[in-house]
């Protein structure tokens, strides 16, 4: 879908419209109330697009989101409207973020005026101050814009606006990707503590696997637009079973032996979303494509636990490891 106009939350956001590309397909799953499913793949394998769609921030042009038992592509604008005090998201960049020209006060604020969650301006600042504190931020900064914060202060802000409306589910769009690693670890341990304290459930999008594996309870791994394994988070990592996640692990250091993993580099480019490979869209980068590889999507099998992957040589035990 094209969405046009600065008021557009998506471009707004981002800085740009987004445009009407296949970016995902057949992806099903679940999360689960309290957890953190983590979303890992490469810059342009559909993560975000899957976040936002989850919300309705993208309107995906077939399928289901439920929610609580309630399918909201299905919902009006108003009870849309309702549901997104529930459903919130944690931006990548805060700074693009953030409406420049309005105090902190106000962007934080936002959703309770939106959502009439607060009686008035000044219950309105009270309440903004209470979530300030709680994400680390001085509440007497309240009046303050958003230039004149650290860029990990900014993401702060970032979190405050998304719990002010006490969601139940958040989308974490690569919240620490555009941080200093000094901050990066400080605000990872802001969003455990505060998922601990409100009792949130997280799909938690990045393309770094120690982030990851730090906070998932379970992982889904994406390649164009699609997740190729899914399951525990000790399963997924220790014993990846589809070569694209074995190539992703191959890429971490092994701090238990070191030295000792061989590195495994793909092949030819990432393929354009716009006109994806048939068959296994892996196939092209694939080290143990076989003929079929080339013609048929390979179904999902189940490999025990609740770890399933989306490849043709499962019941092989192949690896591209060694
Ligand atoms: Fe590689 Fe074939 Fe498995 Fe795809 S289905 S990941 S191409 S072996
Ligand atoms: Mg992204």
């Amino acid at each position: 879908k094209h969405y046009g106009g600065r008021r557009d939350p998506i471009s707004w956001a981002t800085g740009k419209p987004a445009i009407n590309i296949r970016a995902l397909n057949g992806v099903s799953f679940e999360v689960r109330r309290g957890e953190t499913l983590g979303l890992i793949g490469e810059s342009g394998c559909g993560k975000s697009t899957l976040g936002r769609t989850l919300l309705r921030l993208h309107e995906p042009t077939s399928g289901r989101v439920v929610f609580n038992g309630t399918d909201i592509t299905a919902l009006k604008p108003d009870a849309l409207k309702a549901m997104r005090r529930d459903m919130q998201i944690i931006f990548q960049d805060p700074y693009a973020s953030l409406n420049p020209r309005r105090t902190v006060a106000d962007i934080i604020g936002l959703p309770l005026m939106l959502h009439g969650l607060a009686s008035n301006r000044r219950d309105m600042r009270d309440r903004v101050a209470a979530i300030m504190d709680k994400v680390g931020l001085k509440a007497n900064h309240l009046d303050r814009y958003p230039h004149q914060f650290s860029g990990g202060q900014r993401q702060r802000i970032g979190i405050a606006r998304a719990l002010i409306s006490n969601p139940q589910f958040i989308v974490c769009d690569e919240p620490v990707s555009a941080l200093d690693v000094s901050i990066q670890a400080q605000i990872i341990e802001l969003l455990t503590s505060l998922k601990r304290e409100m009792g949130l459930t997280y799909l938690f999008v990045s393309h770094d696997i120690s982030v990851i594996g730090y906070l998932s309870d379970r992982v889904a791994v994406m390649y164009l637009g699609e997740i190729v394994e899914m399951g525990p988070v000790e399963a997924v990592l220790s014993n990846p079973r589809h070569p694209y996640t074995q190539s992703l692990m191959s890429a971490v250091p092994d701090v238990d032996h070191p030295g000792k993993r061989q590195r495994v580099r793909l092949t030819g480019d990432l393929p354009s979303p716009q006109n994806p490979p048939p068959g296994c869209k892996f196939h092209t980068r694939c080290p143990l494509a076989i003929d079929l590889c080339r013609k048929e999507a390979p179904p999902r099998h189940e490999a025990g636990n609740g770890h399933t992957v989306s490849c043709h040589l499962i019941n092989d035990e192949l690896s591209i490891l060694r």
